[in-house]
C-alpha cells in the first residue's frame, strides 16, 4: 500500500478538529513514500533507527523535521544531533546527559520529550511519576545548579500497552494525561512542557480523546511494515 493523499487528507482533517499535530511515521519505508508523503504536505517525520534516519535524512528536503520516536542509545545521539527536530524517547538520564553533551559540542539546543513507561508491558521503556518529579528537581528547578543549557524539554512521551482492550488504553492515556497537566504550571528555561506526545495507528482516538497533541501514526498513512 503506498501512500495515499486521501487518507492522509481525512487524517489531518480529523486531526485539525482537535489541534492534533501529525508526525508520520515513516520507519523501514523507502525514500519514495516520504517524497509521495512530502509532495501532499507532510513535514514532519518520524523514524526510530539511528542509521536508517540518518540515511534517509542526508538525501531529502532540508525543511523536514524529522522527530525520533524510538529507544536512543547514548553513544548514537551524535549522529542525529546535528539535525533532530524532537527527541521523543528520552529515558534515561544517562541518555539525558548526553543530549546536552551532543548539543553543548555543536552549539545547538535540543528538543525532547520526556518518554513516561504507562503500559503493562516490562518491555516498554520510560520514566514512573517519582522517577520524573526526581529528574525535574533535579535538572530543572530554577534553583538546581546542574544547568542543561543545551536541552529543552517540551513535554513527555508515552505509549499505551499492546491491547484492544479500550479500557485499558482509557485508563493509561488519561493517566498519563494527569502526570502532564501536573507538571504544566511548572517551566523554566529550559522545561517548557507543551507537548503530550501519545497515540499511534491503532488507538490514536482514544488518546487524543484522552489529551494528546501529537499523534505518531505509520501504518495507517504507509500501510504495514514487514
Ligand atoms: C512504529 C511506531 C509508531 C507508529 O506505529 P503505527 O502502529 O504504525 O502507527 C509510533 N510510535 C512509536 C514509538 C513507534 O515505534
Amino acid at each position: 500500500m503506498p501512500f495515499l493523499k486521501e487518507r492522509y487528507f481525512n487524517l489531518q482533517q480529523e486531526l485539525n478538529s482537535s489541534q492534533t499535530q501529525l508526525i508520520a511515521v515513516s520507519k523501514t519505508k523507502p525514500i519514495e513514500d516520504i517524497l509521495e508523503a512530502y509532495a501532499s504536505g507532510v513535514r514532519d517525520f518520524g523514524e526510530n533507527y539511528v542509521q536508517e534516519l540518518v540515511d534517509k535524512q542526508s538525501g531529502l528536503p532540508s525543511d523536514i523535521h524529522w522527530h525520533f520516536i524510538g529507544h536512543l542509545q547514548t553513544n548514537k545521539v551524535k549522529y542525529i544531533a546535528p539535525f533532530v527536530f524532537l527527541i521523543h524517547g528520552v529515558d534515561s538520564e544517562k541518555l539525558l546527559l548526553e543530549i546536552n553533551k551532543q548539543g553543548s559540542k555543536i552549539g545547538r539546543k535540543i528538543d525532547c520529550l520526556l518518554q513516561m513507561h504507562i503500559a503493562k508491558e516490562e518491555t516498554k521503556f520510560g520514566f514512573n511519576e517519582e522517577e520524573l518529579s526526581a529528574l525535574i528537581d533535579k535538572y530543572f528547578n530554577p534553583i538546581s545548579n546542574i544547568k542543561l543549557d543545551f536541552i529543552n524539554i517540551k513535554g513527555l512521551m508515552g505509549m499505551a500497552t499492546f491491547t484492544e482492550d479500550t479500557t485499558i488504553l482509557e485508563s493509561e492515556f488519561s493517566y498519563l494525561n494527569s502526570i502532564f497537566k501536573s507538571i504544566q504550571s511548572f517551566t523554566s528555561s529550559n522545561f517548557n512542557p507543551s507537548i503530550l506526545s501519545m497515540g499511534m495507528s491503532s488507538d490514536y482516538p482514544i488518546a487524543i480523546k484522552n489529551g494528546s497533541n501529537m499523534v505518531r501514526i505509520g501504518s495507517l498513512l504507509f500501510g504495514k511494515r514487514n
